[in-house]
């Protein structure tokens, strides 16, 4: 993706730090970086995963959101795949409280879908968060996976990573405008939109054209055809003021 993204004129600046949303009364006009550059541009579109919430108080919005953001800490264990397993979908199984997928060279991925009896890591500051896996809830989630895998082992030793999720009040993410003209928001990621990415920078593209169109998305929301189903994708769906999602499973499963 990135490789396609210079082919089209994208320019990557890595270890730089974002301090600063310059604006004008009512519109960005760029950002300022740690070394103290300043880069002028049209639009600027909030990525910032879990520190979106610091660039949206940079910028001085979210006053008029319905949906919350907040960071919160995930683990993901690694064992072998139980016996006969072959490749296939993520599995979601909301009754043991984890998810599980199979990976190339016979592993096994375990990830939690925040069952009731595990406390909710939301944490105030991503740099902060421990990034290292626990035992505890390593034992807990390749346990409940083995209730529905019962061949799986549970090896003693913890293998795994630990991250932190971007998650929205109800597990959708906001991709959309905000009240500052020409700040946008792709956030709230909720843990499950890496495989979406391409499509999100699709309908963010089209998104910031009819908006910079003069188009009133608040009001008319953009409805986007997907090139490759022909399907309408209604963009008030992501809306920063949209109703919360009653169907959520208010999980990373979405
Ligand atoms: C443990 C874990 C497992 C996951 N598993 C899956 C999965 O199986 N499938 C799936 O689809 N999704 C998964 N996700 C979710 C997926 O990783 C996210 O949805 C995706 O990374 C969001 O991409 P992003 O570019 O919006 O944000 P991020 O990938 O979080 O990137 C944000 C970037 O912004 C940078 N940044 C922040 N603040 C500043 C600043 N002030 N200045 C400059 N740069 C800044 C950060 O350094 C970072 O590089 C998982 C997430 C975690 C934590």
């Amino acid at each position: 993706m990135a490789d396609a993204a210079k082919r089209h004129g994208a320019h990557f600046r890595f270890k730089e730090e974002i301090v600063a949303i310059l604006k004008s009364e009512s519109r960005v006009l760029g950002v300022r970086l740690a070394s103290g550059e300043e880069l002028t541009a049209d639009v600027v579109v909030n990525v910032a995963g879990p520190w979106s919430g610091a660039l949206n108080k940079m910028a001085g919005v979210g006053s008029d959101f319905t949906v919350e953001i907040a960071p919160m800490r995930q683990e993901v264990h690694h064992v072998d795949a139980p016996p006969g397993m072959e490749s296939g979908p993520v599995i979601g199984d909301l009754d043991v409280g984890v998810y599980m997928r199979s990976t190339p060279g016979g592993g096994f991925l375990v990830g939690g879908t925040e069952p009731e009896c595990d406390d909710m890591q939301w944490i105030e500051n991503p740099d902060q968060a421990n990034m290292s896996r626990t035992q505890d809830l390593y034992d807990a989630q390749v346990t409940r996976a083995a209730r529905r895998f019962p061949d799986l082992k549970v090896p003693p030793v913890a293998k795994g990573i630990a991250g932190v999720y971007d998650v929205s009040s109800d597990w959708t993410p906001i991709y959309d405008r905000s009240e500052l003209d020409g700040f946008y928001l792709a956030i709230g990621t909720s843990g499950n939109q890496f495989k979406n990415a391409p499509g999100a920078g699709l309908i963010m593209a089209k998104l910031i054209d009819y908006v910079e169109g003069g188009g009133d998305h608040d009001t008319h929301p953009l409805v986007v055809t997907g090139s490759h189903t022909g399907l309408p994708i209604d963009l008030a769906t992501f809306s920063r003021k949209r109703q919360r999602n009653e169907d959520s499973s208010g999980t990373v499963m979405g």
